[in-house]
């Protein structure tokens, strides 16, 4: 689509449409991925003169960013969707569902809401521009969830924020097929992005808008290049080499594609950071064998015990899930006992929940909503003493912190800062005038417990200077 001045400064011409300035509000749930799209989404509606509004009333287009994993999250859209019917009553305004409910279920979703103009899924996150314009040309009421089924995976990464801490796409989609998951469903193969592309993308974050810090991003992180003869052990070692670039993560990883490549970067990296999310799920193996995770919780351990010789400062974190259909009380105390011999720094804890169309929601399930339940507070208990006694090996020590802004902390205002270990640190300033935004600093841990950290300044480097 061609862009031209109109004769009015403000209005922005697109095609054969004028767009005034116009107002997007976005509503996201779910999961980091779905936030790095909404981020994606603004910086593509920003060429049709769209920005950013915090308020739905101001709003000349409302977009829900849906999350089909999170039954929670599920609920409250339609909800909320539900609620827009009065909003379209009173003023002009469009409506448009994206994300992973919409790229299954979208026909659905148009039939059944009628104040939706448009839906659109994971897949065309990158073509919304057009969509809009369809939408604004006078398009009604349709669903676009396909735009090239290619292998290829393009993209140069969007960010509208000043902050140096940036989300880079590297992967999409997942091969992998847990039976409890949608994603293979709504977020399509497994497709890489390629490693110059990537380094590319990443050297101008850092060059043009002061990014430092980046989290390659993507459903399963391990199984990146794997179609095209590469490697996230080599992606990282070539990343590493930006100058300006001083912090890399990544997220989400599979166990059963940790590679010894990959393991031996996390002990040679200089920018890698010292925290590894490493989703496991269960304890049990009959568990992960129903779960179908194609690891065993041997392999599992042996990959922690290489991740922690390889670097023995990393720090490990995971997700669970409680109450898998006809756990038993057996398969259950297998997780506890894993918590024991994991250590992990936090999890994530769900109950599990069923998402229709894959395997686990046709599973015939004995389990009740109070087993669960109980089975969840169990895990959460356990862990909390563990994280407890791991997060007290903190006290005395002093960590480099990227300071992230103010939070609240036993009724005060402090500044809050993450380590590379991905712990965050609150800490008063030196002055109450004193402003940390984005500056490195030194903090001495002063007081740990297992879900807060305290530290004191020790050295503040300013804005540039990185956590090594
Ligand atoms: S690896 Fe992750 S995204 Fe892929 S199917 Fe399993 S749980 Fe879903």
């Amino acid at each position: 689509m061609s862009t031209e001045m109109s004769t009015d400064a403000n209005v922005k011409v697109v095609g054969d449409i004028e767009f005034p300035p116009r107002k997007v509000w976005i509503k996201t749930y779910g999961c980091q991925m779905n936030y790095h799209d909404t981020e994606r989404i603004v910086s593509h509606l920003e060429g049709l003169n769209f920005s950013l509004t915090e308020e739905k009333d101001d709003a000349d287009l409302m977009i829900f960013n849906t999350c089909a994993i999170r039954d929670l999250a599920n609920q409250k859209f339609y909800s909320h969707l539900g609620n827009t019917k009065h909003q379209k009553k009173q003023r002009e305004v469009k409506v448009a569902a994206a994300g992973c409910i919409a790229q299954t279920e979208s026909k659905e979703l148009l039939k059944k809401y009628p104040q939706l103009d448009f839906a659109f899924g994971t897949d065309v996150i990158d073509n919304v521009g057009e969509l809009v314009y369809r939408a604004y040309a006078g398009d009604k009421k349709f669903a676009v969830t396909s735009w090239d089924r290619s292998d290829n995976y393009s993209i140069e990464t969007k960010i509208s924020h000043g902050s140096p801490q940036a989300f880079v796409n590297i992967i999409k989609g997942c091969d992998k097929f847990c039976s409890y998951c949608i994603v293979p469903f709504t977020r399509g193969r497994e497709k890489s992005r390629t490693i110059t592309e990537i380094v590319n993308d990443t050297a101008r974050l850092v060059a043009h808008q002061g990014v430092q810090e980046v989290t390659l991003l993507g459903q399963n992180v391990n199984s990146f290049g794997k179609k095209n003869g590469e490697s996230l052990a080599e992606l990282i070692m070539e990343l590493e080499k930006i100058e300006g670039l001083e912090l890399i993560r990544y997220t989400t990883s599979h166990p059963y594609d940790i590679s010894d490549e990959l393991i031996e970067v996390h002990g040679k990296s200089k920018k890698l950071a010292n925290h590894l999310h490493l989703p496991v799920q269960s304890g049990s193996n009959t568990v992960l064998q129903r779960m179908l995770r194609q690891y065993s919780i041997e392999h599992y351990l042996e990959r922690l015990d290489r991740l922690r010789e390889a670097n023995p400062n990393i720090v490990i974190s995971t997700d669970i899930i409680a109450g898998f259909p006809n756990e038993t009380e057996q398969e259950h105390r297998d997780t506890l006992k894993l918590l024991d011999k994991a250590r992990y720094d936090f999890i994530y804890s769900y109950n599990f929940s069923s998402r229709p169309g894959t395997k686990a929601a046709r599973m015939k399930d004995i389990l009740t909503k109070d087993v669960r339940g109980r089975r969840l507070r169990e895990i959460q208990a356990h862990q909390l003493e563990i994280q407890a006694e791991v997060r007290q090996e903190m006290v005395g020590k002093t960590y480099r912190v990227l300071v992230e802004g103010k939070g609240f902390m036993k009724g005060q205002t402090k500044w809050k800062g993450r380590t590379s270990c991905y712990r965050i640190v609150h800490f008063e300033g030196e002055t109450h005038e004193s402003d940390y935004q984005w500056h490195w600093v030194d903090l001495k841990v002063t007081s740990a417990t297992a879900l807060s950290c305290q530290g004191e300044i020790v050295k503040d480097y300013g804005r540039r200077q990185g956590p090594h």
